[in-house]
């Protein structure tokens, strides 16, 4: 029986096994599910299905499931978990800022696929049952996901790092150098002037989800500090 508190689940996956076995142990932990095998119909049925999850594999015939994820973040903020045949792809997954939520490679157990879109779903609720007027930063370190109330910011791990050292120490100056410690781990040389960079663009993509939200300040010829 369908209510309000049933989580709809839609998986877009050309390979019908693979499909069904989802569909299958999605039904049996409780989701309402949805299934479709070609790409060019997924965002008419995100629209049309409203789901709460959307299970979505990267190679599909009609389009594939990176640009499906780009069109359906420009109207929703439904979670998202990217389905790959490769390992190596997910790095340069991450690296395109597509707003997924999780990523899972082949071949997966059902299971986990299950699990992850439970805690998909845990996280996301979490969030989103925040006032939305609370312009309050919230931080997800092991998934390098940030977000201002329930809006994601999409960021580049470099960029995450610098806006989570400075969110440990609010009201603190940090310094150039601290911070460029912080956020290369590989301690490649760089210009200090790096940092300056990577502030505007953090800068520019907090004002972009949340206008008055503003709480990196310049501290001149010291560094940066981080007061919401
Ligand atoms: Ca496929």
């Amino acid at each position: 029986m369908m209510n309000d508190a049933t989580p709809r689940a839609l998986i877009v996956e050309d390979e019908p096994k693979l499909a069904q076995l989802l569909v299958d142990y999605l039904t049996r932990e409780g989701f309402a599910c949805e299934s479709l095998a070609d790409g060019r119909d997924a965002i008419a049925r995100i629209r049309a299905f409203d789901p709460s999850i959307v299970l979505l594999d990267l190679m599909l015939p009609g389009q594939d499931g990176l640009t499906i994820c780009r069109e359906l973040r420009t109207f929703s903020t439904v979670p998202v978990i990217m389905l790959t045949a490769r390992i190596d792809e997910i790095d340069r997954l991450l690296g395109l800022e597509l707003g997924a939520d999780d990523y899972l490679c082949k071949p997966y157990s059902p299971r986990e696929v299950v699990a992850r879109a439970r805690a998909v779903l845990r996280r996301t609720r979490q969030w989103s049952s925040a006032p939305a007027s609370a312009a309050t930063l919230m931080l997800d370190r092991d998934r390098f996901e940030a977000r201002i109330g329930d809006r994601a910011i999409a960021l580049t791990p470099v960029e995450f790092r610098l806006l989570a050292t400075l969110h440990e120490r609010p009201g603190h100056v940090l310094s150039r150098t601290r911070l460029l410690d912080a956020i290369y781990l590989d301690h490649r040389i760089v210009s200090d002037r790096t940092v300056d960079s990577h502030i505007k663009n953090l800068r520019r993509k907090l004002a972009e989800t949340a206008p008055d939200f503003d709480p990196i300040t310049s501290v001149y010829g010291v560094g940066y500090r981080y007061e919401e």
